[in-house]
């Protein structure tokens, strides 16, 4: 019956994050059940503190649940998680192409190879042209090209990205998205956006609202 069902990445059962805040404790997530297979393409919608960013953490391994469990495939390591943050995520003395090309030099590449990967990830996203430029040279719109980019040129089998058009202007942060769904496609991998923009969510296959930690599915209207 479920050999059919693309195959499981991510599965939190009852999985729940409380910061210890001393005597006062947050509740970040509550029991939250949630799969995430290959192929999926998730929003998260919610405002401003309410879990969005923590349950990407869980997702990503980032940090442990508290309560309940997050079990992942084996195919998701560091390297293949691909994580694409709101902003400032290049670093600065780096150019756009050793941006792109550094988890692959982390992760033990030669750099001669990891720059050849980055290059064409960087063309992939239509940004080939940047490649010289330091972070500083380049816009918000197109730095957050460069982060899906370096996602791109990890072969990710699954990429998270967290409100990665939240500093963006509409038309703007509607090609960033444009550029993570290609991204997820060409690479196959599945994709889980937090947003608090309703218009964003929609461009995603599923979407889900977080409200208070706690994770509610959206009815489809179409
Ligand atoms: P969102 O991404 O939707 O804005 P977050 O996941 O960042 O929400 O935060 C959810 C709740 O958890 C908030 O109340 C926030 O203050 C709290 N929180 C997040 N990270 C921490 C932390 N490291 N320590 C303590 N509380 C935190
Ligand atoms: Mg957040």
């Amino acid at each position: 019956m479920t050999d059919n069902m693309p195959a499981l990445l991510v599965q939190c059962r009852q999985a729940a994050l409380t910061f210890d805040q001393g005597p006062r404790a947050v509740v970040a997530v509550h029991g939250t059940d949630l799969d995430i297979r290959v192929g999926d393409r998730l929003a998260v919608v919610g405002p401003s503190g309410s879990g969005k960013s923590s349950l990407l953490h869980l997702l990503a391994g980032l940090e442990q649940p508290t309560k309940g469990t997050v079990a992942r495939a084996k195919s998701l390591t560091p390297l293949t998680t691909g994580l694409v943050f709101q902003s400032d995520s290049l670093i600065p003395a780096l150019s756009v192409l050793e941006n792109t090309a550094l988890p692959l030099v982390l992760a033990g590449r030669s750099e001669t190879a990891a720059q050849e990967t980055a290059r064409a990830a960087l063309q992939r996203v239509g940004i080939g042209m940047l490649a010289a430029r330091l972070p500083q040279e380049i816009s918000g719109g197109q730095a957050q090209r460069v982060a899906v980019a370096r996602v791109l040129a990890q072969s990710p089998v699954m990429i998270l990205a967290d409100e990665p058009t939240g500093r963006l202007d509409h038309a703007t942060g509607g090609q960033v998205l444009d550029c993570l769904l290609q991204a997820a496609d060409h690479s196959g991998a599945a994709l889980v956006v937090t947003t608090h923009d309703p218009a964003v969510a929609t461009r995603l296959g599923t979407r889900c609202a977080m409200r208070d930690g706690r994770l509610l599915p959206v009815k489809e209207t179409s």
